[in-house]
């Protein structure tokens, strides 16, 4: 008898009938003899209204603790109507919030990290044959406080719950059905991946992929949580997300991968010396933004160029960090893109295969597009281009590589 958490989506919850189609595929999985644990996210787009009725009733910076509870109620609704549904067809189903089922956070509102699970009364329902139907995305910090975990963040509730319970797979219920070797509204030959390694999924969600949440992917390595990746619409066998295997045979490259959030800031002629990136990097972890890639030219006479990729609805806040110090390290401007795209090669077996960035970069030659910036991992390469050129550069390298 396995244990399943099995987490739905938004779209596979979007309404009355959904629910019903989810309520039903419950209602067999248990009957087919395993232990289910149910996962959901908000109904459709419900998130993006609420979020939508805070700036509504506010000209000024909603107060994180207040847009939590607020944001949890959308998930609470799809928990409750879960159960509902399930009753209905004779299931005994409980629904818990986030802090009923034991998701003990820290206090960061809107983007809290999990520190502990303590899930002793989703197994004391497991235990009396009941379905537990938990609210993701949501939690209770050690200050007693509601919290939620980011945008997303529906994924990591199902992880972390799956890693505490022990359970023997954890299905994401989306839809799609699965992980693509690129997404298939640009590259229509794009084809579903059967399985995938943890490290090839994490860098396919850190370089735009957008089926599965970054951390929760990171949560599943880390607690070897095998994923299953799954369509509520069509219900067939998916992508699955496991560890590698030194029998498999890997892939030189498993998929491209595009991402179009981000911006470009150069910050023109600073003094090539000790501590001037320490400064200037500084001034924007203290403001809180994240940057991705980094290049920084040769330098001549002293003097070089510092360019970073940030997202781009932190390009106004990167901008006036390093602008405030601007005179202490003496650069002559600043210059900002923010039609930057990024497009990534993908493939756990490049590390042991010489050619895969002369390929590549040959293939975006062919095409006319020009790289802005590069950056590497062990099994991924990222190029910076314009994003006029994007869609054009994955299907040239989507055919290049033969993912089709
Ligand atoms: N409802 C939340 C969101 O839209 C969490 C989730 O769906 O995973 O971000
Ligand atoms: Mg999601």
């Amino acid at each position: 008898m396995a244990l399943v958490v099995q987490k739905f989506g938004g779209t596979s919850v979007g309404d009355a009938d959904r629910i019903r189609m989810v309520a039903d595929h419950v209602a067999r999985t248990q009957r087919s003899g395993d232990h289910v644990v149910v996962v959901v996210s908000a109904m459709g787009k419900s998130t993006d209204q609420l979020l939508r009725l805070a700036g509504d009733v506010s000209n000024s910076e909603i107060p994180p603790r207040e847009m939590d509870m607020l944001l949890t109620a959308g998930e609470r609704i799809s928990m409750s109507l879960l159960c509902i549904a399930l009753a209905d067809l004779g299931v005994k189903a409980t629904s818990f919030t986030g802090s009923q089922a034991g998701i003990i956070t820290d206090t960061d509102h809107t983007r809290a990290k999990i520190l502990d699970v303590r899930p002793d009364r989703l197994k004391e329902a497991i235990n009396e044959g009941i379905v537990p139907v938990v609210a993701g995305f949501q939690g209770v910090s050690i200050e007693k406080d509601v919290t939620t975990l980011g945008r997303g963040g529906s994924d990591v509730t199902a992880v972390a719950l799956a890693a505490a319970l022990d359970a023997d797979v954890c299905e994401i219920y989306t839809d799609v059905t699965g992980v693509y070797s690129a997404d298939p509204r640009v590259v229509p030959n794009a084809k579903r991946l059967p399985r995938v390694s943890f490290e090839e999924m994490l860098e396919m969600a850190a370089t735009g992929g957008r089926v599965l949440m970054l951390r929760s992917v990171e949560f599943a390595r880390n607690h070897h949580v095998p994923l299953h990746v799954r369509s509520s619409f069509t219900w067939e066998p998916g992508t699955w997300v496991v560890e590698e295997e030194p029998t498999m045979e890997q892939a030189i490259v498993s998929a491209v991968t595009h991402d179009v959030s981000e911006a470009k800031v150069t910050v023109v002629r600073v003094s090539d010396q000790p501590g001037v990136a320490a400064k200037l990097f500084r001034a924007l972890a203290n403001e809180g933004i994240n940057v991705d890639m980094i290049v920084q030219n040769v330098s001549a006479e002293g003097f070089t160029d510092i360019s970073f990729t940030v997202p781009r609805s932190d390009l106004a806040g990167a901008t006036s960090a390093a602008e405030s110090i601007q005179q202490e390290l003496g650069f002559t401007s600043i210059t900002t893109d923010s039609s930057i795209a990024r497009v990534s090669l993908i493939g756990a077996g490049m590390k042991s295969y010489p050619g895969v960035t002369a390929k590549m970069f040959e293939t975006l030659a062919e095409e006319n597009v020009n790289i802005e910036m590069i950056s590497t991992s062990s099994i991924r390469i990222s190029c910076v281009v314009d994003e006029a050129d994007v869609e054009r550069a994955m299907i040239a390298l989507h055919a290049a590589f033969e993912l089709g």
